[in-house]
C-alpha cells in the first residue's frame, strides 16, 4: 500500500500551519512550526510570498489531504463521491473524511495521531460493532461502536493516549467510555462542529477547473 514516508514536520512547515501529524510532539514547544514557521529548504525563508489563485487552492487541498493522511487518488475519489451527493460539495467532502475509521479512532483519543491510528488499525487492534476492522479508510456510520480489542486495551500507545484525553474535549458527535476504551459514533457532524481550520470551498474550485 502506497504511503508517505518522508519527514512529516516538513509538511506542516510547507503549509505554515500545524497539521498535527506527530502526536504528542505537536503539543510541545519542540514542534518545528513553533520555531521555524516558514517553508523547508534552502530558500524557505526567502521564497516569494505572492501566491496565485491556483496556488492558494492547491495549498488548501494539500493541507486537508495531508491532515487526514489521504493520498491523492483516494482524496479525488472522496471528492467525486461528495459531488454526487446533495448539499455543499466541500462540506460533504469534509464530513466523509471525518467518518474515516482512522480519524474516528484518533478523535476518540485512542491513538495520539491519525498515523498512529492507521497503524494500530492495520495491526488489527480495533473492532467496529464487535468485529475486527483493519481498513483505516472504512467509513464509520452513525451508531457504530468502536473499541480496542480486549488484549490491546493495555497497549502503551493506546493506554497513554487515553490517559491524556480530557472528557471535556470530546467532540459532540462522539461519546467515549474511557474505562472500556470504547466509543460510539453518534452522528455525522455538521461542518461548523468540525475543528478544521481550512477552506474546503477552495478544493471544489480547484477540482472544478
Ligand atoms: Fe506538524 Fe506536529 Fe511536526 Fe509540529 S510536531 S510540525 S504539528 S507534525
Amino acid at each position: 500500500m502506497a504511503r508517505y514516508t518522508e519527514a512529516v514536520c516538513k509538511l506542516c512547515r510547507r503549509e505554515r500551519q500545524k497539521l498535527f501529524l506527530k502526536g504528542i510532539k505537536c503539543y510541545t514547544e519542540k514542534c518545528p512550526v513553533e520555531k521555524r514557521n516558514y517553508p523547508p529548504g534552502q530558500h524557505g525563508l526567502s521564497r516569494r510570498q505572492k501566491i496565485s489563485e491556483y496556488g492558494t487552492q492547491l495549498r488548501e487541498k494539500q493541507k486537508i489531504r495531508r491532515m487526514y493522511g489521504v493520498l491523492e487518488r483516494q482524496f479525488r475519489n472522496y471528492y467525486e463521491n461528495a459531488r454526487k451527493q446533495t448539499g455543499k460539495t466541500g462540506e460533504t467532502l469534509v464530513k466523509i473524511l471525518e467518518r474515516r475509521f482512522d480519524n474516528v479512532v484518533y478523535r476518540l483519543g485512542m491513538a495520539p495521531s491519525r498515523k498512529a491510528a492507521r497503524q494500530l488499525i492495520r495491526h488489527r487492534h480495533f473492532l467496529v460493532n464487535g468485529r475486527i476492522v483493519d481498513i483505516p479508510s472504512y467509513l464509520v456510520r452513525p451508531g457504530d461502536i468502536i473499541e480496542a480489542k480486549q488484549q490491546s486495551k493495555k497497549l502503551d500507545v493506546i493506554h497513554n493516549s487515553m490517559k491524556r484525553m480530557k472528557d471535556t474535549a470530546m467532540l459532540p458527535w462522539l461519546s467515549l467510555d474511557k474505562a472500556n476504551v470504547s466509543g460510539t459514533f453518534l452522528n455525522v457532524p455538521e461542518r461548523e462542529d468540525i475543528p478544521l481550520n481550512a477552506n474546503e470551498q477552495l478544493i471544489v474550485e480547484l477540482y472544478s477547473k
